[in-house]
């Protein structure tokens, strides 16, 4: 079968959405060789420190104050080994086994303990074997086979198959043994990582995939003067000078655009103990140059690799799983490690000639370092698309990817925190700060495309029955180089070394046979063991048996159960349903009794605003009426207050006036004018019959033809005026009235009526003379009997104030019903004014005298006309009313 190929699966290169992560730098501060030298860093906490110039440092920086850094982790010169690989490295040892890719590197000016951060020593290793231990502890049992991985010197893997594994084995293994005399110590000699005081690290890293098998393969460069050097890679020999010098390597682009070196030797190693091996081989050869600075000093950079290729078991038959794209069944992740030179500038070295320029080479590309890392911090700050300048060292070419692709990138900061180192340190740590500003691209952790087959524990194979069998080679072939003819040393040695392996044959051979027979009793043993499991696999079966009817019988009451339990469910559920309806009518029921009651609240409240707001306005137009009713009655009682006094005053005044001086000094209290229609002054009222049966009080159309009493004088009294002194105070003669025609007069006056009659004279103005009258206060039905005229005196209070009479006079008629009709003809109206206060109501001059015959009506008013202009010469009218 042609072996299988597998290449490193492409990584995810600044894909869309891909994460970034900044690169982690973290602080590592080495103790001091003597404890008295002053220092310039310190560690203030797990993440800061802080530098303190010194004072010719600022004299000559011109730098004052203290600079305060934060990194990542700040470990300080008491932080062990252990403790630096346990936060540094062990993470990424976690992600090469998850097929993640790492970078780790120191940085620092020569001795400030970047070797020993990285390497360290036998007692107190450092991150580079623990990676190794860590790595192997993690992965014991599921290495595969060695060879089965083979680089194909593409920077990929291929797989071959077990017998092609074990053919190249015999191949590189077992036969140089054979033919190539063993270098003495080869293989002993461990270098300081000798297995003798090696302290090992027990830690494993937990969560691996078991479904995998894994290889490891290191390689070791060193790039010097940026030139690539495979420190693995044999020396050629040169017989006159010894080794020859080293040829330098070139870089690569793989087919998933991955850097690596070209026909660099990378060694599978199978345990910590042959990484060790390889180690010490590669430092062997590692040109270290002693400096003034450090006697171990190295100047160059040098580069540890560790890959780890897996690739995912098929379950059943124990091999790798078979895909068509082998490519994508193979995983390779790899994990740098690299000590950098030391970072110090050039004039510090002191050196002179070639070690002058290995010094500037160093800086130059820890300068490219610096520059590529600076714009690639601008490029991801502005998004410009700047060149990188990878390509201006091979130690940045080299790790192109890890800053471009995926991976994580880890930087230790190894500081010598001595004063003196003020100047360089402050350049190590600018540059460690902008560091961790540069973001990389997170790495997604791998998946293989396989492993559709559930993973079940691997059973014993025969393998594990079988004693291992180890051979021994016996001593290595000897040199059969025959130097003359005559050799007889050579033909013994190769004749001894002919019964040498002639009994080492037999010995193998007995020892062969023993195990056969080991072997044989082992499978005697197995089929017993084989033979017992599958009697007790009989027991077991009818064990089941009886279970599995009893298990029938509790299934088929757990089926009843179960029809129950749905029965009851479901008569649950019906209940709740109908509780939830009973519960949603009740709570509709609830709700409409609340709206009611709201309803009625508010009617109520309603109604008892009204009532209240009812109530209030009753009691204010109660109020208003009864102080109406007040004021008016008050109005009343002083009016008739007032004309009580007036008539006690006449009535005394009238007492007092028995002589007629007397008489007309009184005054009268108050001057009036009595107004009567014209008509009724003249003659007699014309009745406008017509209206009386419709009306018994007729509309007193008759007032638009009335005259003022003074005008009615005036007219016929101005031939009297010049004579004021023989005029009589009033005209005894009375016209006689119409209504004196013996006629039967019932003369009504309704209770209150004010008296029409002059003290001592017993008549008034407009009094009536009726001869025959009978006056009454009520009218009774007997009265009307024998009267045939009626007159009803009517008083009331006009517009002005002024008590104006009304005489409505009429004739009584016996109905045919034996009743008795009035029907009204006349009206006489009697009023008073008071001149004082009131408008004349006519433009007649006022008369002053009078001397003649008047009317009935005519002396009435002139008696009271002349008692009103003789009042205060005389003072003796009395007005017959008030
Ligand atoms: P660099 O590689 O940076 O030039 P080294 O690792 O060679 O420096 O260290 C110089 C010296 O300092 C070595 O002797 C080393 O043992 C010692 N040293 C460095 N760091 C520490 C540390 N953290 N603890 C103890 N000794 C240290
Ligand atoms: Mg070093």
């Amino acid at each position: 079968m042609p072996p299988q190929r597998g290449k490193t699966p492409k990584k995810n290169k600044n894909g869309s959405g891909s994460q970034t992560e900044p690169v982690e730098v973290y602080c590592r501060i080495r103790p001091l060789d003597n404890p008295d030298d002053p220092v310039c860093l310190k560690a203030v906490n797990t993440n800061t420190c802080i530098l303190t110039p010194q004072e010719n440092a600022i004299a000559r920086n011109g730098q004052v104050k203290e600079l305060q850094y934060q990194f990542q982790y700040v470990f300080d010169e008491y932080t062990s080994q252990k403790a630096v690989y346990d936060y540094v490295a062990m993470p990424l040892m976690e992600d090469l086994i998850k097929g993640k890719n790492g970078l780790l590197f120191t940085y620092g000016i020569t001795s400030s303990g970047k070797t020993y951060t990285m390497t360290g020593t036998p007692d107190d290793q450092g991150l580079m074997p623990r990676c190794l231990d860590v790595l192997f502890n993690s992965i014991s049992g599921l290495q595969a086979k060695k060879y089965v991985f083979k680089p194909d010197r593409m920077n990929g893997f291929e797989i071959q198959t077990d017998a092609d594994a074990m053919m190249e084995r015999q191949r590189r293994e077992i036969l140089p043994g054979l033919t190539t005399p063993k270098t003495p110590g080869r293989g002993r000699n461990h270098g300081e990582f000798g297995e003798h005081g090696r302290m090992s690290d027990p830690t494993r890293v937990e969560d691996i995939d078991e479904g995998n098998i894994y290889a490891v393969f290191v390689s070791y460069i060193e790039i010097y003067n940026n030139y690539v050097y495979d420190l693995l890679e044999e020396l050629p020999h040169d017989p006159i000078t010894g080794y020859k010098p080293p040829q330098s390597k070139i870089l690569r682009t793989d087919s998933n655009d991955n850097m690596y070196v070209m026909n660099c030797v990378e060694v599978e190693i199978k345990s910590p103990q042959e990484a060790f091996e390889v180690l010490y081989k590669g430092q062997k050869r590692r040109k270290v140059a002693h400096t003034a600075l450090n006697a171990e000093s190295s100047r160059s950079h040098s580069i540890f690799n560790i890959r780890l290729v897996q690739a995912p078991l098929d379950a059943n038959t124990d091999m790798i799983a078979q895909v068509q794209d082998q490519e994508k069944n193979i995983c390779v992740s790899q994990l740098s490690l690299v000590d950098l030179a030391g970072s110090e500038r050039t004039n510090r070295t002191k050196n002179t000639g070639e070690r002058m320029k290995e010094a500037g080479n160093i800086n130059q590309s820890l300068m490219v370092l610096r520059n590529c890392l600076e714009l690639l911090r601008e490029n991801q700050k502005t998004g410009l698309g700047k060149l990188v300048p990878y390509r201006d060292s091979k130690l940045t070419h080299l790790f192109k990817n890890y800053f471009d692709g995926d991976g994580k990138v880890r930087m230790v900061v190894c500081v010598n925190p001595k004063a003196i180192e003020y100047d360089e340190t402050i350049h190590v740590m600018k540059f460690a700060e902008m560091t961790q500003e540069v973001l990389v691209t997170k790495s997604q952790q791998v998946k293989f495309e396989i492993l559709e087959a559930p993973m079940i524990k691997k059973p014993p194979v025969i393998e594990d029955y079988i004693p291992m069998m180890t051979y021994s080679l016996g001593p290595t072939f000897p040199s059969l180089e025959v130097l003359h003819c005559r050799d007889e040393y050579t033909l013994d040695q190769l004749s001894d070394f002919l019964d040498e392996r002639n009994r080492l044959k037999e010995n193998l051979m007995i020892d062969f046979n023993r195990k056969q027979d080991q072997f044989r009793a082992q499978l005697v043993k197995i089929e017993k063991e084989y033979n017992e499991m599958k009697s007790r696999s009989h027991e077991s079966q009818s064990v089941l048996e009886k279970r599995e009817s009893y298990i029938q019988k509790l299934e088929s009451r757990l089926r009843s159960l179960e029809k129950r339990q749905d029965e009851t469910s479901r008569q649950f559920k019906e209940c709740e349903r109908e509780r939830r309806e009973l519960e949603s009518k009740l709570q509709d029921k609830n709700m409409k009794i609340r709206q009611e009651k709201t309803e009625k609240d508010r009617l109520r409240s309603d109604f008892r605003n009204r009532l209240e707001h009812n109530n209030q306005q009753w009691e204010k137009n109660l109020q208003k009426e009864r102080n109406k009713i007040e004021n008016e009655l008050e109005g009343q009682i002083n009016e008739k207050q007032h004309k009580l006094n007036m008539l006690r005053h006449i009535v005394n005044t009238e007492t007092d006036s028995d002589t007629p001086t007397a008489r007309f000094r009184t005054p009268a209290p108050k001057a009036r004018t009595y107004t009567t229609p014209g008509k009724i002054m003249s003659a007699r009222s014309e009745t406008d019959m017509s209206s009386v049966g419709k009306n018994p009080v007729p509309t007193p159309r008759s007032r638009t033809q009335t005259a003022t009493v003074t005008s009615a004088r005036s007219m016929h009294g101005l031939n009297k005026v010049g004579t004021p002194k023989n005029t009589p105070q009033y005209n005894p003669r009375h016209r006689r009235s119409r209504s004196s025609n013996a006629e039967i007069w019932l003369d009504h006056r309704p209770p209150g009526s004010v008296e029409l009659v002059f003290r001592g004279h017993d008549c008034t103005v407009l009094q009536p003379k009726l001869k025959k009258k009978k006056s009454v206060s009520k009218l009774e039905v007997k009265d009307t009997k024998e009267a045939t005229k009626y007159i009803l005196t009517h008083q009331d209070i006009d517009s002005a104030g002024e008590l104006e009479t009304k005489l409505i006079k009429g004739n009584m008629l016996p109905t045919a019903g034996g009743g008795t009709a009035v029907v009204f003809n006349d009206v006489e109206t009697l009023k008073q004014i008071s001149p004082g206060s009131r408008k004349r109501r006519s433009s007649c001059p006022q008369p002053t005298d009078y001397d003649g015959d008047w009317t009935d009506v005519e002396d009435r008013c002139g008696i009271a006309i002349e008692g009103h202009s003789r009042k205060r010469s005389r003072g003796t009218e009395k007005v017959s009313r008030v």
